[in-house]
C-alpha cells in the first residue's frame, strides 16, 4: 500500500510539546506551551492557521461569550455558570465548567492585547446578542466568524518561536509504554514520525461525516479516531449539534437571533407543515419563537418540531426541487423590531448583508433550508489540565469533552478552545519538563505499519461511492432524528464500509493514502455517535430518540467509553 515506509521509519522530527492543527485550539495551545519555555511543533494538515472550523467562515458572524457585562451588566461568571450547567442537563463536568466561567474575561483580555478587535456598535460599545441557551446577553459578535481571532493568534505564534509543519496530516499517535510519545504523519504521500514528550491534540471535529454539514473539507474526525485507537477515554459522542442553515445557493449557518422575526416555513407545495409534526402539542408561533432561544437542534422545548418537521419533510414529504424547504419573513414586521430593539438592527444587518453576498435578498425572497450537522459537543475526556486519560496526551477545543454536556451554549465553542487550550499548552509544556526523552522501538512502529498495510488499492470511484453512502447514511441516521434500527443499521453498514478499505478493488486509479485515512476517521467517527447514541436510550437535549422520546433519569450521567471497553464487549 502507497504511504507504508521501507526500511526503518523516518523521524522527520522531535520537540518537547507536539501540537496537531492549527485552529484556535491548537494555536493558543502552541503558545502557551511556548510561553512556558518548551519547543513546540505546530503540525497540520492544510494551510497553517487556515483549515479549520475556526477560520473556515460558514457563518457571518461568531459569538465568543464573556460574562463581563459589558452587554448586560447584570451578567457574572456565576450566573454564566449557571446557565451552563442548566444547558448541559447533567452531562458536563463542574469543575471544568467553573474554570470556563472564571477564565473567560482573561481570554477575551489575551485576545485584544494581541489586537483582536470584537465587533462594536456605532455607539462604541461592544456589539453583542443572547446566544443559544443564554439567560442574559454575553456574546460579544465576532465579525466574519473568527477570522479575527486566528489572524491575532496567527500573528502571536508568528513572534514566538513555534515551528511549523503544514500540509503535514496526523496519521496515527505513537503510544508506547502506555504513555503518547508523538505521531505518525504523513507528508508527501510517506510516512514518517514525530516524536515528542508530550502531544496536544487540537484537531477540531468530524461533522463532514454528514452529508450536509457547515464544516470545512478538513474537519473528518481524525482526532477522534486517533484518540480512540490510542485507547483514551472518549465521552458524550452522542451530543451532537445539528440545527437549520442556509441549504443553497451555499450553506449557511441560520442564526437563533434570526427566529426573532418569525419566519414562515412551508414545503415545495406551499403548505405550513410544522405544526402537522407537533399532532397539536405546539402551535406554529409557539415552535418558531422558542426556536429564538437556540440555534442547534433539542429536545428540551417545541422548538424541537422545526428540525424534526423539516428533516421528514425532507425525506419523506413534500420538499423543493432541489430537496430543501422553504423560509422566508415576506410577512416580517422590519421597522416594528427595529424601533422596538435597536441593537437587533445592527446584528441583522451583517446577517442580511452576508446572505446577500451568498445571492438571496432575506426581504423579498424565499430562501431553502435544511438540517446541518454542526459542531460536536462530546469526545476525549480531558481534565481541568487538558489531559486525556493516556500519559501525555493532552486535548483541546472542539474535540474536547467535558466543559460541555447535551446542549451548549451558542459561544461556548469559540471560547473553550482558549480556556482548555491555553491550560492544556501549559500543563503539556510541564509534563514533557518532567519526563525523560523516550526512544521509539522497533515493534513499536511495526504494529503501525501492519495497520496501515491493512488497506486495500481503493479506486477513486470507490472512494468516492463509499463517501457517499457513508454521508447518507449519517444523515439519516444519525443526525436529528435516530433510534434502534437506524443506529444498529450505520454500525452494521459501517463494518462493511470499513472492510471495503481493507479490501479495495484494485484499480489504477488507486487514490492516496490520505483520502482513505480521512474516510476511515469519519466512519469510526460515527460509530462512536451511533454506539453512545445506541446506549443511551432516552431523549436529552441534542440527542432524540425516536423510540425514547423523554428524558429518563436512568441516564442521567455522561456516557464515556474506550476501545478497551469495546473490546472487552462493553459495548
Ligand atoms: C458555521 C459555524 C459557526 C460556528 N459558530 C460558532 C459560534 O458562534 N461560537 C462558537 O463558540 N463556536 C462556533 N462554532 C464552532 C467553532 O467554530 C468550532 O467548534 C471551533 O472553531 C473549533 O476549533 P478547534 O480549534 O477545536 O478546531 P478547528 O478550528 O476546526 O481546527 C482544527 C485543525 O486541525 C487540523 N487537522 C485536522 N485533522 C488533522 C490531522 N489529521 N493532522 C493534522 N492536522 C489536522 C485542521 O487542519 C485544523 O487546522 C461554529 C462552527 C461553524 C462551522
Amino acid at each position: 500500500m502507497a504511504g507504508t515506509w521501507k526500511g526503518r521509519l523516518e523521524i522527520l522530527g522531535k520537540t518537547e510539546v507536539l501540537v496537531i492543527g492549527s485552529g484556535g485550539a491548537a494555536l493558543r495551545a502552541a503558545l502557551s506551551a511556548a510561553e512556558q519555555g518548551a519547543a513546540v511543533i505546530v503540525l497540520t494538515k492544510g494551510v497553517f492557521g487556515k483549515s479549520g472550523a475556526t477560520y473556515c467562515s460558514v457563518a457571518e458572524i461568531g459569538a465568543f461569550n464573556v460574562p463581563d457585562g459589558a452587554i448586560d451588566p447584570e451578567d457574572t461568571p456565576d450566573v454564566f455558570y449557571q446557565d451552563i450547567m442548566d444547558a448541559a442537563l447533567g452531562m458536563a463536568d463542574p469543575r471544568l465548567v467553573r474554570i470556563l466561567a472564571d477564565e473567560a474575561i482573561e481570554a477575551k483580555e489575551y485576545l485584544e492585547r494581541g489586537g483582536m478587535q470584537f465587533a462594536r456598535k456605532k455607539d462604541g460599545g461592544y456589539m453583542g446578542y443572547r446566544a443559544c441557551f443564554s439567560s442574559r446577553a454575553r456574546s460579544h459578535v465576532v465579525q466574519n466568524h473568527f477570522q479575527p481571532i486566528m489572524h491575532t493568534l496567527l500573528r502571536l505564534a508568528a513572534q514566538s518561536r513555534i515551528s511549523v509543519m503544514e500540509h503535514t496530516a496526523a496519521v496515527d499517535l505513537i503510544v508506547q509504554d502506555g504513555a503518547c510519545i508523538g505521531a505518525y504523519v504523513l507528508r508527501d504521500g510517506t510516512v514518517q514520525a514525530v516524536l515528542a514528550k508530550s502531544v496536544i491534540l487540537a484537531a477540531g471535529g468530524g461533522s463532514t461525516l454528514f452529508r450536509r454539514n457547515l464544516y470545512p473539507d478538513t474537519i473528518t474526525g481524525d482526532g477522534y479516531a486517533m484518540a480512540w485507537r490510542a485507547g483514551a477515554r472518549m465521552e458524550n459522542m452522542e451530543f451532537l449539534q445539528a440545527g437549520i442553515g442556509l441549504a443553497w445557493p451555499q450553506p449557511n449557518l441560520f442564526g437563533n437571533q434570526l427566529w426573532q422575526m418569525m419566519p414562515r416555513i412551508t414545503n415545495g407545495e406551499g403548505e405550513r407543515f410544522l405544526a402537522r409534526y407537533a399532532g397539536g402539542a405546539a402551535s406554529e408561533a409557539e415552535i418558531i419563537s422558542k426556536k429564538g432561544g437556540h440555534f442547534p437542534f433539542s429536545t428540551r422545548d417545541c422548538s424541537k418540531y422545526v428540525e424534526i418537521a423539516v428533516q421528514s419533510e425532507i425525506r419523506q414529504g413534500r420538499p423543493t426541487p432541489r430537496g430543501n424547504v422553504y423560509l422566508d419573513f415576506l410577512e416580517a414586521d422590519f421597522s416594528e423590531m427595529f424601533r422596538r430593539n435597536p441593537d437587533f438592527k445592527e446584528i441583522w444587518q451583517l446577517t442580511y448583508d452576508r446572505f446577500r453576498e451568498l445571492g438571496v435578498d432575506l426581504y423579498r425572497e424565499k430562501i431553502e433550508i435544511a438540517c446541518f450537522a454542526h459542531a460536536i459537543n462530546g469526545g476525549v475526556r480531558i481534565d481541568a489540565q487538558g489531559a486525556s486519560t493516556v500519559p501525555g496526551l493532552y486535548a483541546a477545543g472542539e474535540i474536547a469533552a467535558g466543559p460541555h454536556g447535551a446542549d451548549r451554549l451558542g459561544g461556548n465553542m469559540a471560547l473553550t478552545c482558549q480556556v482548555f487550550g491555553k491550560r492544556a499548552g501549559a500543563a503539556a509544556a510541564a509534563y514533557a519538563r518532567a519526563v525523560g526523552e523516550s526512544c521509539m522501538r522497533t515493534e513499536t512502529a511495526e504494529r503501525e505499519r501492519e495497520r496501515l498495510r491493512g488497506f486495500g488499492s481503493v479506486s477513486r470511484e470507490m472512494c468516492r461511492r463509499l463517501l457517499e453512502e457513508a454521508q447518507e447514511t449519517a444523515d439519516r441516521t444519525l443526525l436529528i432524528v435516530r433510534d434502534q434500527a437506524g443506529l444498529q443499521q450505520f454500525l452494521k453498514e459501517s463494518d462493511m464500509w470499513l472492510e471495503q478499505l481493507r479490501t479495495g478493488d484494485s484499480a489504477d486509479d488507486r487514490v492516496p493514502l490520505e483520502e482513505l485515512l480521512s474516510l476511515e476517521s469519519r466512519i469510526i467517527t460515527g460509530r462512536m455517535i451511533a454506539m453512545a447514541a445506541l446506549r443511551r436510550r432516552e431523549s436529552r437535549g441534542s440527542h432524540f430518540r425516536r423510540d425514547y422520546p423523554v428524558a429518563d433519569p436512568a441516564f442521567a450521567a455522561p456516557y464515556g467509553f474506550s476501545a478497551a471497553d469495546a473490546r472487552q464487549g462493553g459495548e
